[in-house]
């Protein structure tokens, strides 16, 4: 037998319902596996060992008492740090929040808990979900298990990190612009990106909140797709949550991909695009056609100025939502101070990181009235655009595939003075975040270093059904990537 720390969700679910392993079992080897690879590798923020432990032994106890139990009980699982968790140290990364206990819960933490999760810990990220490697975390970076001199990626590093280290069996993520999606094409994981609405965000920490969704890392597709089954669905807490039905993911897969028709944006590779990720992305292209696919090339390309209208949107608004940390209700406060001017100045130079900093300073610029018309109204006109885009484009294909980010993972420290070229990552992801849409990184090969490379596939709104069909054929074709 494979070691447990290796297998799949649905693989140790099996194992659980025939009693053949304990969750307390399994737990321990997971806590094993932290505490022997997580001082290398940086993904935790907080283990909670002793809960975890509680958790699994009462699972154990209500499965012993012949208790039909859902699919994810007694699984170990992590959860990134900025979705709250009752009672357990939600940090952001930022010393902003470092001793901040939340006094409830986020929906999709509840969820999990519901059918029987057994969480792990909180997981490294970079500060307030602003950056692509995790190096903008105010306690460490973590390392890419695959090469431990390169980034994870990020924002969410240490979600996709734990999978690819083998220190949790599936782990929740946040994506506003590629956060889930580009860890995972780093970590060789599988990654989602769920519809705007699919998921609750009540209590993930806001960064955008018109972009803002929970994302799924697993080690394979069908994870992913029970994972997205526990957390889916409406929320009283979220007004932006859809009531839109729930369909069966799992009941899709296995259905081939014979007939569907697989669209390629115009130009896509005209990016300045790592020649290892053209080619291992155009030889997934021939796989699936040989699958049974119809390849389409798009006469449209992805609109170039989203990446741009991106960043103004997501600034403008963390600008807003960071004013919340002031010192006052909550968080850190600096002492020194002597008048509440002071106290306001001091406990946001203080507690915030250079990244976030520049970020509320750069969105609260965007937002002056006499640039409001010249960036922030035209930044919605381009997200209308990649609508747009979008709609023309699925008129004539039923999904869109891209490479996930234009290169793999690239050396710690490689690229903190390249701004362009670092934002520059995000190319391929943030246009289903400005519209709204499910997207897929699927793990499709390495580089010649044997770096993990993840394509992307996007669907219409509510569609992930489609994305785990056709990641699951292509899955069953090559194996399940690099984890
Ligand atoms: N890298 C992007 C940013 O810094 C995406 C972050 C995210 O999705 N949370 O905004």
């Amino acid at each position: 037998m494979k070691p447990l720390t290796s297998m799949t969700a649905s693989a140790l679910s099996t194992l659980l319902q025939a009693k053949e392993i304990s969750s307390v079992e399994l737990t321990n080897a997971f806590l094993q596996q932290i505490e022997s690879r997580d001082c290398e590798i940086g993904a935790y923020l907080t283990v909670c060992a002793a809960s975890a432990l509680q958790t699994a032994a009462s699972i154990d106890k209500r499965r012993a008492n012949g208790e039909k139990l859902p699919a994810l009980s007694g699984i170990p699982m992590a959860i990134k740090d900025n979705i709250c968790t009752r009672g357990i140290r939600t940090t952001c990364a930022s010393k902003m929040l470092s001793d901040y206990v939340p006094p409830y819960s986020a929906t999709v933490y509840s969820r999990l808990m519901q059918n029987g999760a057994v969480l792990l810990g909180k997981l490294n990220m970079d500060e307030f979900a602003m950056g692509g490697s995790t190096e903008n975390s105010a306690y460490h970076t973590t390392r890419n298990p695959h090469n431990t001199a390169y980034v994870p990626g990020g924002s969410s590093g240490g979600s996709a990190a734990a999978v690819a280290a083998r220190e949790a069996v599936y782990t929740l993520g946040s994506d506003t612009g590629g956060s889930v999606r580009l860890p995972a094409a780093f970590c060789g994981a599988v990654g989602l990106r769920p519809t705007y609405g699919r998921v609750s965000r009540y209590g993930l920490v806001a960064y955008a909140c018109s972009l803002d969704q929970v994302g799924i890392v697993t080690k394979d597709i069908r994870d992913n797709a029970l994972v997205l089954q526990t957390i889916a669905g409406y929320d009283a807490n979220d007004f932006t949550s859809s009531s839109a039905e729930i369909p069966d993911y799992t009941a899709v897969l296995g259905r081939g991909i014979s007939g569907l028709r697989i669209g390629v944006p115009k130009d896509v590779f005209s990016q300045t695009v790592q020649s290892d990720v053209k080619q291992v992305v155009a030889c997934a292209l021939e796989k699936l056609e040989s699958m049974g696919a119809e390849l389409v090339e798009l006469p449209y390309a992805i609109p170039e100025l989203a990446l741009q209208a991106y960043y103004i949107l997501a600034l403008a608004e963390a600008s807003c939502n960071l004013a919340r940390y002031d010192g006052v209700r909550y968080g850190y406060r600096a002492e020194a101070a002597e008048d509440l001017q002071c106290m306001y100045r001091l406990t946001r130079s203080e507690g915030f990181g250079s990244e976030v900093k520049r970020r509320i300073l750069v969105g609260a610029y965007l937002l002056g009235e006499s640039q409001k018309t010249a960036y922030y109204d035209k930044a919605l006109q381009v997200r209308r655009q990649v609508g747009l885009f979008f709609d023309k484009s699925f008129a004539m294909c039923d999904l869109i595939l891209t490479p996930t980010s234009p290169t793999a993972a690239y050396r710690i420290g490689e690229q903190s003075e390249d701004l362009a070229v670092k934002l520059g990552m995000d190319c391929y992801t943030v246009p289903a975040s400005l519209a709204g849409i499910p997207a897929l990184s699927v793990p499709c090969g390495i580089t010649a270093e044997g770096l993990p490379i993840g394509m992307q596939l996007t669907a219409p709104a509510f569609c992930e059904s489609l994305l785990y069909r056709v990641a699951y054929a292509y899955e069953r074709e090559v194996g399940n990537g690099t984890v």
